[in-house]
């Protein structure tokens, strides 16, 4: 199969990193597109000219894989299917957030609300956040038509064919695609951060627990060492398998750390753990360090090695 995938490159001025677009292509497939970026004329026509460079044009495409629901990976479907007619894919349950982008937004914001009065944010920083937040809603669009997908489903686009790997944690609908042994991982797996994990899907909880158990599941894929991964974000690698190692050290690492912040016996919120971890949190910061502290309580408590002395402040179990 004469198979070309080209990496394009969207920068954006409120996420850290570019997202990465990839473009695939076959003679005997029509253009296939996994992920976007976010929703401005900016990122828009960046996109324009970047596939043009591959001699593609927007009216081309006409399939975008989103491989979860973040406006940076998710904003321009619409744009791009209002111009090509492309059919667009999201893992069910990514599928609202980004079908209903617009129509969720206070709905979303609401439970960002809640979720950071459970971390235990300060009003005065959660004011700050919201702010900050609010900025986002006009960096993506409602896909209504978007299709569902689902673990292990086959996507077939001519000649190429997908597997559909749900790989919930960073989202809940978080998914991979594999196609072949090259391995379309979205925030699942980053060559050099590790990706977020707990303020990034406020929609559901138990995020840590089954963002390593996602993890797992790509090492136990069939040649795991030569998948080749393209990730969301960073530069393409082969062999997952040290990057996944080092990953579930950062987090029992993380987890030894909160422990011994509580051991000398203060009942503390997530917020005031994240501070005692990395130092003063400013904006979105703020959000995603109270969040991921969160998440690794959730999963102490579980194990019964934490309680809460009172609502959403955690103390060493004695
Ligand atoms: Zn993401
Ligand atoms: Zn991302």
């Amino acid at each position: 199969m004469d198979l070309t995938i080209s990496q394009i490159s969207i920068p954006n001025p409120y996420f850290e990193s570019p997202t990465n677009v990839f473009l695939i292509r076959s003679s005997q497939s029509p253009p296939v597109l996994i992920d976007t970026g976010i929703s401005t004329e900016e990122s828009f026509s960046l996109l324009r000219r970047e596939l043009a460079k591959h001699s593609c044009s927007l009216k081309d495409i006409a399939v975008v894989l989103l491989t979860h629901k973040h406006i940076d990976h998710s904003g321009l479907a619409r744009a791009i299917q209002d111009e090509s007619g492309a059919v667009v894919y999201v893992h069910s349950d990514d599928w609202t957030d980004v079908a209903l982008f617009e129509e969720r937004h206070e709905r979303v914001s609401q439970l960002y609300l809640e979720a950071m009065r459970r971390w235990g944010i300060p009003e005065e920083v959660i004011v700050q956040v919201g702010h900050f937040r609010s900025r986002f809603a006009g960096l993506g669009r409602s896909v209504p038509t978007a299709q569902k997908i689902s673990d292990g489903q086959i996507l077939r686009f001519g000649e190429v064919e997908l597997h559909v790997l749900h790989t919930p944690g960073h989202t809940q609908g978080s998914v991979c695609f594999l196609l072949g042994e090259k391995l379309f991982a979205g925030d699942h797996l980053l060559p050099t951060y590790t990706s977020n994990v707990g303020a990034t899907d406020v929609t559901t909880d138990g995020h840590l627990e089954k963002f390593l158990a996602s993890l797992k599941r790509i090492l136990e894929l069939p040649n795991a060492e030569r998948l080749e991964i393209y990730p969301g974000h960073g530069q393409p690698w082969t062999d997952p398998r040290p990057r996944i190692t080092k990953i579930f050290k950062h987090h029992y690492e993380r987890t030894d750390r909160i422990l011994k912040i509580l051991s000398d016996g203060q009942a503390l919120t997530a917020f005031e753990i994240a501070q005692k971890l990395f130092g003063r949190l400013k904006d979105y910061h703020v959000l995603l360090g109270a969040g991921e502290v969160y998440a690794h309580l959730e999963v102490l408590e579980s194990q019964g090695r934490i309680c809460q002395s009172e609502p959403n402040r955690f103390a060493l179990r004695t």
